[in-house]
């Protein structure tokens, strides 16, 4: 339970992270996450990830966000456009750069 204090950064972060693009908040996820091991069994790898998910005739498209392998330049609100497959675990992976960084398996990437 938090306390009163703990409530009012919650509300004061909540109105921070609702001003930011789909691009920084992307961006703070993988920053805020950076490092948090999910897994109870070592090695496993668990991590958190960020998805896009929209409704198909076949059911769900999943997206995972991916971060560029180099973060020069963007501005904050570059749409997340740029849409592959990463080779090494097949992974539908979209970014607001070209070259990306899978975020399930950390394999650099290409979008287009
Ligand atoms: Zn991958």
């Amino acid at each position: 339970m938090l306390t009163a204090n703990e409530m009012l950064m919650k509300t004061e972060a909540l109105k921070w992270v609702a001003t930011l693009s789909d691009k920084q908040f992307a961006e703070f996820f993988y920053e805020a996450t950076h490092g948090r091991d999910t897994s109870d069994i070592p090695d496993e790898g668990g991590h958190f990830v960020l998805a896009d998910v929209a409704r198909i005739e076949s059911g769900w498209e999943i997206n995972y966000i991916a971060v560029p392998q180099d973060y020069d330049e963007w501005i904050d609100d570059a749409p997340i456009c740029q849409e592959g497959e990463c080779a090494q675990c097949g992974s539908v992976v979209r970014s607001w750069a070209k070259d990306l960084v899978c975020p399930v398996c950390g394999t650099n990437g290409y979008g287009s």
